[in-house]
């Protein structure tokens, strides 16, 4: 399907104009204190999830015959970045919202049955995303965890790390090895992907958690499992399949991380305008001098560029376009700009930069963070490097 000049113009400006005067309204009710709150209690989001999932948000991308929105992907990043730009944090909401996808292209007609009209109205959530390990990292094809099938069930063992929300969500989409390494006929064969009852595991003890205190509120933890119980209609597709299942939906991670990022970007470019403009020093408003203003236009600039990019790749994405180049350079421009927005902020600031109370170190420490997760940027610049412009492999 081609994409027309015209499609794309009409996204550019303030496209899905109510999807945002919506947002903006539920946004109004979490303001800076509810997130900074959470923020001190390292707490998780309930009452905001409650609402988004309500609003039927956290359901844009299933299909409506599944019960959710049925949206584009356009609308999904507008979403996200509409949450940001107002203050909020959609870092819970990200994840049901593209984990799923997994299941939508791979599951079968009874799995999509079973779970995604419960996840789009919220009464399961499906927010973990198990695949990160400690000694594997970024090398998924390395992971060790094994899920090993005896008669009608697998039996999981092993431990991963960064497992996002896992205390907060009912079921986890995750990667374990199904054939050990040494007896794959292709590097890309031997993981599988499952839906795993988070709940029941930590009930009868085949699951612990363990925190990691990290400098954000991001509640992610470690995971061990000492025989984790999956039942065989819980693996999603075909088994040994896994890898690439993954890989399909990083896509859509990837542009709709990007719309999140340039929400949180914009929120700090506002800020740091806002708070130029009032505050003065040497007699006049700081934003008078070039060394204060000219950094902050900078900025701007940047993130209107990475966002172009972002809407790019969404629209790709949605018209079925081939756009691996495009979703790993939006979301590495995103996190690139954001970071600088960050720090121009925070600058603008002088010392208030650092005080909790006007919530620009708290959104400096969150952004920060996306420069590594949901994937670091060298890896994405290895990509661009080796897929894009035909460069040697590191890796
Ligand atoms: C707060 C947080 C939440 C997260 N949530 C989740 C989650 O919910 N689920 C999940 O599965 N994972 C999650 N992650 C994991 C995240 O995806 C990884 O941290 C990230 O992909 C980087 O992997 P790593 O930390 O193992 O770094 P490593 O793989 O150890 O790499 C360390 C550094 O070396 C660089 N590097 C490695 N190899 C190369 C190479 N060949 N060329 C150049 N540079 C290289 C990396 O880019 C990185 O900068 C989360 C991480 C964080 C910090």
């Amino acid at each position: 399907m081609d994409l027309s000049i015209d499609d794309f113009q009409m996204s550019i400006g303030n496209d899905y104009p109510e999807l945002r005067d919506a947002l903006r309204k539920l946004c109004a009710g979490f303001p800076d204190k509810y997130w900074r709150d959470l923020d001190k209690e390292e707490a998780y989001p309930d009452a905001f999830v409650k609402a988004m999932s309500e609003g039927g948000y956290l359901s844009s991308l299933i299909p409506e015959e599944y019960g959710g929105l049925g949206l584009p992907f356009r609308a999904a990043q507008v979403t996200l970045q509409t949450v940001h730009e107002e203050g909020c944090n959609a870092g819970a909401c990200i994840a049901q919202m593209y984990t799923m996808g997994t299941v939508l292209k791979h599951g079968n007609e009874d799995q999509k049955q079973r779970y995604l009209p419960k996840i789009a109205t919220g009464e399961l959530r499906l927010q973990a995303f198990g695949v990160t390990e400690p000694g594997a990292g970024s090398e998924t094809l390395k992971l060790k965890t094994r899920a090993v099938r005896h008669g009608n069930k697998y039996l999981v063992n092993g431990q991963k790390i960064w497992t996002s929300r896992v205390a907060h969500s009912d079921l986890m989409l995750l990667l374990a090895r199904t054939t050990p390494l040494d007896e794959i006929k292709h590097r890309k064969h031997g993981l599988s992907v499952f839906l795993l009852d988070i709940k029941k595991g930590l009930k009868n003890g085949t699951i612990e958690i363990k925190p990691i205190d990290i400098m954000t509120n991001h509640l992610t933890y470690e995971v061990f499992f000492n025989d984790a119980e999956i039942p065989v209609e819980d693996l999603i597709g075909e088994e040994g399949e896994g890898f690439s299942y993954i890989l399909s939906s990083m896509n859509a991670e990837r542009t709709l991380a990007g719309g999140l990022i340039i929400g949180a970007g914009n929120w700090l470019m506002k800020k740091a305008v806002e708070y130029a403009n009032e505050r003065v020093v040497f007699g006049k408003p700081i934003a008078k001098n070039q060394g204060i203003q000219f950094p902050i236009a900078n900025a701007y600039a940047e993130l209107d560029a990475a966002d172009l990019m972002c809407r790019r790749a969404a629209a790709m994405l949605d018209a079925g376009i081939p756009c691996g180049y495009e979703v790993n350079a939006s979301k590495h421009l995103a996190a690139e700009f954001a970071w600088n927005a960050a720090d121009v902020c925070m600058q603008t600031y002088g010392g208030f930069g650092v005080a909790r109370e006007f919530d620009v170190e708290r959104i400096w420490r969150e952004v920060r963070h996306f420069r590594t997760a949901p994937i670091s940027t060298n890896l994405i610049l290895a990509y661009i490097g080796q897929h894009k412009l035909g460069m040697p492999k590191s890796y």
